[in-house]
């Protein structure tokens, strides 16, 4: 090819891209289930700091989950407590939830999952048709035959069986390819926690912490819980959080505090 022609091609290329009709952008809006019963307020210094940085302070935890609608498809984040769980089961499950505005199970493309814990994994079993994403190390620690302890395994039994599909994230996963949507890789409080971004049009961009902090104090003072998984990872994944929420102006939703969940309109009302 000679000089001229690859100039030529090269120009008609660049302006082949510009001048391609702009793409609708799928609208995103968000909204918030009940993912479990909330029980008395919990006294947080031990357990939830492993500085003792939190003197008498009792926190209101609660359990919520979070869907998605980007264009005609769905990602639910989280499942909160199964049914069966003592005490802190939901009144009324995902599915019947999702009823409201007749969405059926099988209409959820995805399930995205902070972290294996029992209040996040609880009802996964009902949505056997999503594809599963998940940290590269959450799915390595369920998928193990000896799988850690606090790693509630058996509810992705579909999914370790090979009969559903998994896409496990070594790193951030931009969900719907636009940028829109994004998991956000956050270990620390478990091998392979993950946070979520969505950017909505109207709100704005909105941070969904998973279990990356647990309440306010915990944002506020970088509050490292005794039992997680590794400290340094956790101060780590809260300080991204925290650059990512003020270059965007984000707003930040912590999963389990009462004080937090109400920025987000209850299902099936959703944020825009
Ligand atoms: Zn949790």
């Amino acid at each position: 090819m000679n000089k001229t022609l690859t100039v030529l091609t090269l120009g008609a290329s660049l302006f082949a891209g510009l001048a391609l009709p702009a793409q609708a952008a799928p609208e995103v809006s968000l909204a918030r289930f009940d993912c479990g019963t909330p029980q008395a307020p919990t006294s947080v210094n031990e357990r939830f700091s492993d500085t003792y940085a939190y003197g008498d302070l009792k926190v209101q935890f609660v359990f919520s989950c979070y869907l998605i609608k980007h264009g005609d498809d769905y990602l639910l984040w989280d499942t909160g407590h199964s049914m069966t769980a003592p005490n802190v089961a939901p009144k009324v499950s995902l599915v019947d939830q999702m009823a409201k505005i007749d969405l059926k199970p099988d209409q959820i493309k995805y399930v995205g999952i902070s972290h294996y814990h029992a209040d996040h994994t609880g009802q996964i079993a009902s949505f056997p048709k999503a594809t599963l994403l998940i940290g590269a190390k959450e799915w390595d620690a369920i998928s193990s035959p000896k799988p850690p302890e606090g790693a509630n395994y058996k509810p992705f039994e579909s999914w370790i069986k090979g009969d559903s599909k998994v896409e496990p994230q070594p790193i951030d996963k931009d969900v719907f390819g636009d940028g829109t949507v994004i998991m956000l890789r956050t270990p620390g409080h478990t091998p392979g926690h993950s946070s979520l971004l969505v950017k909505l049009a109207q709100m704005g961009p909105v941070i969904i912490t998973g279990d990356a902090v647990h309440f306010r104090e915990n944002w506020d003072t970088v509050g490292v819980p005794a039992f997680n998984f590794d400290r340094a990872q956790t101060v780590a994944s809260v300080e991204r959080l925290k650059k990512i929420a003020a270059n965007l102006k984000a707003t930040v939703i912590i999963q389990h505090d009462a004080r937090d969940i109400d920025k987000l309109p209850v299902f099936p009302a959703f944020a825009k």
